[in-house]
């Protein structure tokens, strides 16, 4: 029989609706606290930061479906679906009995899966009348797409850009300045939050949190202006659940169901995005399915994080979160997975761990890219250096598979392309990358900071 290789869905059959996960929970996540009054937070609290709309679908735990704008939906047929690519080359070169899958973000005009929430954050700020938009970036990854869907629906987008990143990866830049927006590194002098932490920390090479900070301040300070986030909220998971409605379909054409759904971790997005819409099925038919979420060791907040209160920045700008963290202060090594650089983890993901309803395993650098060599070399695609986390994690499984003789069905999100990260693959191929061992007491530091708190 012919084997098939490659899964697309029709224009018609793109979802035209997000998945909310949080309604079908039976534990639903704590809520937000407001580090002033410690009372529960309101949508309202939100609105001076984000857009309304948003700051619903944020705190929303009884509405499972959200209907997907028809400008969104419009904007999503330039690129969706993407594939669903059963990887015999991959299950080839590991001898493995289990079948892989992967599901291609790479294919958006930016290169990941971040324009899912780009576009769907875009649209509600025009909607509401904004003009201007800000948002930190690590790899630049969330800042190509922000900058892409604001020029799409005419904002203007002010970037933050983690200085690490701004430097090793200079194209992200240019693309971000190609599509129009104006890209600052972060920690900068511009804002308060910047220059406190440059005096504190002369050399501070940046981080999601210190960048995040930057950004909201900026929002809160300029008219017309609101703050956007490409990870670790509720509701840039809902828009990111595109891509396991699509993969649920897909799957279906390729006549199988996953028994194992793998992802790497940032905040969660992308995780969240492929594997909520398999777990409605977990939750509601009892459908035994593993999800495991794949971080980098030097940033390990799923496996080695507690579940405590925490601010989502640095500076502590934003709402306490119920999560998992290694604490707001955690200054993670300079792995090249930048985008997954970030002290804790989505809320909806965390009370999930916590409910043991998903894994975690973290992932040392050189492994990840030993995983995304052998995949470049066995699909002929290179992936991201998050995305290497995901790889190296389906590997892991499908050679248990091998042991155990088992052929399970695996499937991972491919969330992006590395094609603007060849440096970290320059380094990796000369032998200049290492991995980044990270003590308990490092770890208890930080963590021991929040509790104080
Ligand atoms: C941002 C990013 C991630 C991590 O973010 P999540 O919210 O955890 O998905 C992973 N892969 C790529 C390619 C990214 O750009």
């Amino acid at each position: 029989m012919e084997k098939k290789k490659r899964f697309i869905l029709p224009e018609e059959e793109i979802p035209t609706q997000w998945y909310n996960i949080q309604a079908d929970m039976v534990n639903k996540p704590l809520l937000p606290i407001h580090p002033a009054t410690k009372q529960p937070l309101k949508p309202e609290d939100l609105y001076p930061i984000f857009a309304e709309e948003l700051c619903k679908q944020e705190l929303d735990q009884t509405n499972p479906w959200y209907d997907i704008p028809e400008e969104v939906r419009e904007q999503y047929k330039c690129y969706r679906s993407t594939p669903l690519v059963r990887a015999y080359g991959l299950e080839k070169a590991l001898d493995t009995p289990a079948h892989i899958y992967f599901k291609n973000e790479s294919v958006s005009p930016v290169g990941s899966h971040k324009l899912n929430s780009a576009l769907a954050q875009a649209y509600y700020c025009k909607k509401q009348g904004v003009t201007n938009v800000t948002t930190e970036t690590g790899a630049g990854q969330w800042g190509a797409a922000l900058a892409y869907a604001a020029n799409v629906f005419g904002l203007n987008a002010a970037v933050y850009q983690v200085k690490i990143s701004y430097e090793q990866k200079p194209y992200r830049r240019s693309i971000m300045q190609t599509f129009g927006a104006q890209v600052t590194p972060s920690p900068s002098m511009s804002t308060r939050a910047g220059k406190d932490i440059l005096t504190k920390y002369p050399n501070h090479q940046g981080s999601l949190g210190t960048a995040i900070s930057e950004a909201i301040e900026l929002a809160m300070s300029t008219p017309n202006c609101k703050y956007t986030l490409g990870s670790v909220l509720s509701h840039v998971t809902l828009h990111q659940t595109v891509i396991g409605q699509e993969a649920e379909k897909q799957m279906a054409m390729a006549g199988e169901y996953p028994d194992i759904i793998i992802a790497c971790f940032g905040g969660g997005s992308n995780f969240g995005g492929i594997a909520f819409p398999f777990m409605r099925h977990t939750l509601k038919e009892g459908r035994k399915t593993r999800y495991i979420a794949a971080e980098p060791a030097s940033c390990p907040k799923l496996t080695k994080g507690e579940f405590l209160y925490d601010f989502g920045d640095e500076t502590g700008y934003t709402p306490l979160l119920p999560m998992y963290t290694l604490g707001h202060n955690f200054r993670p090594a300079n792995i090249h997975a930048g985008g997954l650089r970030y002290h804790g983890a989505g809320v909806i993901v965390s009370q999930l761990l916590k409910d043991k309803m998903i894994e975690a395993v973290d992932i040392q650098q050189l492994e990840s890219f030993d995983a995304g060599c052998l995949f470049a070399r066995a699909e002929g695609i290179i992936p991201a250096p998050e995305s290497c986390h995901a790889i190296a994690a389906a590997i892991k499984e499908a050679q248990r598979c091998k042991e155990a003789g088992e052929g399970k069905v695996i499937l991972f999100n491919l969330s992006g392309h590395g094609l603007i990260d060849m440096t970290a693959y320059d380094q990796y191929l000369a032998g200049d990358l290492t991995n980044f061992e990270l003590s308990e007491e490092e770890i208890r530091k930080t963590i021991d900071e929040v509790k104080a708190l």
